[in-house]
Order: structure tokens, then sequence, then C-alpha cells
């Protein structure tokens, strides 16, 4: 049975998921093929921040999940920097999808959503993680890494290759990284 829906009730809904992706664990592919299976259109935003240390370089980050996220067909992957709601505006995107792992992601993500609404009438909506990946952020994962801890599906394959080369060749050539 079909509906009789008014005139752009089938607009295209398209959403953002942003991050810094440094680097993409199963966490985050988790919300972004749930994303993708409700919404028509998933631009997975890379955030440019210079102001934090990255471990991977922004073309990386993107590369990386251009990769692990090819299977679909109505994700796409992009970088941006400045406000996301200027992003959203720019690129006709009517949500954020955000992940929310613990009630201690929800005072800042509650806080952040309320200020972009604020600002553009941009909405966000959570979807509550997978408990398989409840305690996983990418900080972790490198940190666990770094001491030779197992990450092991924790993370795609490739990135789990990438992870142990980038830490390999800072042990081997240590020093400041710079701004990626
Ligand atoms: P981090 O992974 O270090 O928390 P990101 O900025 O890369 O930081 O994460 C981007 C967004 O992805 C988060 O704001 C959150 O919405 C979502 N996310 C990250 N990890 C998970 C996870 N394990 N489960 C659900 N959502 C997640």
């Amino acid at each position: 049975m079909t509906a009789d829906l008014p005139e752009g009730w089938n607009r295209v809904r398209r959403v953002v998921c942003p991050g810094s992706f440094d680097p993409v664990t199963n966490g985050h592919l988790d919300i972004i093929g749930r994303a993708a299976r409700l919404y028509d259109e998933v631009v997975v935003a890379v955030l440019t921040n210079v102001s934090k240390q990255a471990l991977f370089t922004t073309d990386e980050r993107v590369e990386m999940l251009r990769e692990v996220t090819a299977g679909y067909r109505n994700v796409q992957v992009t970088r941006f920097h400045g406000l996301i709601v200027d992003f959203c505006q720019a690129n006709d995107i009517s949500a954020i999808v955000k992940g929310l792992r613990a009630v201690s992601d929800f005072e800042y993500e509650q806080m952040m959503s309320q200020m972009n609404y604020r600002l553009a009438g941009i909405e966000t909506l959570f979807m509550t993680t997978n408990p398989l990946y409840a305690f996983l952020r990418s900080s972790l994962v490198k940190e666990i890494a770094r001491y030779g801890g197992d990450v092991d599906g924790l993370v795609p394959e490739l990135v789990l290759v990438r992870l142990r080369d980038r830490l390999e060749s800072l042990k081997q050539a240590p020093g400041p990284g710079g701004t990626r």
C-alpha cells in the first residue's frame, strides 16, 4: 500500500557523519553503514583540524575511509574545515548523524547539537553505539597499538596494516610529526 504523500515528501535525505577518523575504526563504520541504510546519501566529512596532532594526514584518513566504504554506493568521503554547519549549508545537508557510546559522550554532543541548531537550524540525529564497539575510540586504538597491544577486530584490516606501518616508521624516525 502506498501513502498519498505531499509534494516534496520524498526529497533526498543527505546527512553527514563528521569526525577526525584518525584512523577509522569499526565503531565509525558501524554508524556509517547504519546511516547508509537509513538515508539516501551519506557524506563522511573528515575534519582538517590544525590544532590536533594526528597520526595520519587528512588525505590518508580520507583515502582509508574511501577504501573501507567502497561497498556503499550512497556514501561519499570528503574533507572539511571550519564549522560543520557551514559545510552542511554549502552541501545541502539537513542533518548530522552522530554515534553515542556512553553517557559521557552525551553532555558534549547535546551542547554541540543545540549550538548547531541555533547557528543554522541543522538537526543532529543520534544512534546508540553497537555494544560491540561501545568502548572504542581512535585515540585508544592508537595508544594500544603504540605499545604493541592487539587491536585486531577493532579496525578494518587495511587500517590495521597502515597503523602498524606508521607506528613502525615513527619508532625508527621519532621526532615532531608536525601538523597533519
Ligand atoms: P573518536 O573516534 O576519537 O571519538 P572521531 O571524531 O573520529 O573521534 O569520531 C567521530 C564520530 O564518530 C564521533 O563523534 C561519534 O559520533 C562516532 N563514533 C566514534 N566511535 C564510535 C563508536 N565506537 N561507536 C559509535 N559511534 C562512534
